[in-house]
C-alpha cells in the first residue's frame, strides 16, 4: 500500500466519519481517564452505564478516595475485573492528589507511572485530552491495521509503531478515532460490513465481504 493509498483512505474515513471522537462519556479529563481505565476488555456502552451513576457523586481524586474501596466497587460492580480496577483506580487518585495536585499529566511517563494506567491508555489520553497525535492500538485499531494492510504487525506496539509512520501528517490527530470507529461499526471483527465499507477498493483483505 503506497501514501497515496493511504491518504485516500484518511480521507473518505474522515468524510464518513465526520466527528471522530470517544465514546466514553466524560466532562472532564479526570472523568475521561477513570473510564478509559474501566474500559479495558469492556464495552464503552457498558462503562458509561457504570460511570453516569458514579460520576453524579465522585468525580474528582478527592470524593472518589473517599468512597472507599467497597463503595467504589458498587458503582462498578458490572464490569470485567471490576475488583483490580477498583484498587488501580484509587491507587491512581491518590497518586493524582500526592504527586500532579489533583490533575491529570499530560505525559506518557507520568501517566504511565499511575496505577492500571498503560501504553495504549496513555495514549488515548495524550490524544483525546491533551490533543497529542498519539494512536492506541486497541482491538479494531489491531484488526485493522493487518486487515486492510495499513500497518501489519504482530504486537499492538508493532501496530501502533507502523501507524505512526503510515498515517498521513494531516490525519495523526484524528487517525486513532477514525480507526475505532471504523473498527466498532463496519469493520467488525466476524463480519465485516464490506458491501458498505467506503474504502473496499483500497483494503487489501482477501476474504472481503460481499
Ligand atoms: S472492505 Fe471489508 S475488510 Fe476491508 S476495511 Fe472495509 S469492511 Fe474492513
Amino acid at each position: 500500500m503506497n501514501s497515496k493509498q493511504r491518504l485516500e483512505i484518511f480521507e473518505r474515513l474522515s468524510v464518513a466519519i465526520p466527528n471522530p471522537s470517544t465514546e466514553l462519556k466524560h466532562s472532564s479529563t479526570f472523568e475521561l481517564l477513570i473510564a478509559v481505565i474501566l474500559s479495558a476488555q469492556s464495552t464503552d456502552k457498558g462503562v458509561n452505564i457504570a460511570t453516569d451513576k458514579l460520576f453524579a457523586v465522585a468525580n474528582t481524586p478527592e470524593k472518589i478516595l473517599e468512597l472507599g474501596l467497597e463503595g467504589l466497587e458498587q458503582y462498578i460492580r458490572t464490569i470485567g475485573l471490576y475488583h483490580a480496577k477498583a484498587k488501580n483506580i484509587l491507587a491512581t487518585c491518590q497518586m493524582l492528589i500526592t504527586q500532579h495536585q489533583s490533575q491529570v499529566p499530560d505525559t506518557r511517563i507520568a501517566l504511565e507511572a499511575l496505577p492500571g494506567v498503560g501504553r495504549k491508555t496513555a495514549n488515548v489520553i495524550l490524544n483525546t485530552a491533551f490533543g497529542q497525535p498519539t494512536i492506541a492500538v486497541d482491538t479494531h485499531i489491531f484488526r485493522i491495521g493487518n486487515r486492510v494492510g495499513l500497518a501489519p504487525g504482530k504486537t499492538p506496539l508493532a501496530v501502533e509503531l507502523k501507524l505512526m509512520k503510515a498515517v498521513p501528517k494531516e490525519f495523526m490527530q484524528d487517525a486513532h478515532h477514525l480507526l475505532i470507529l471504523h473498527g466498532r461499526y463496519t469493520c467488525i471483527a466476524r463480519q465485516p460490513k464490506c458491501g458498505e465499507c467506503v474504502i473496499r477498493d483500497l483494503c487489501e483483505y482477501k476474504a472481503k465481504a460481499a
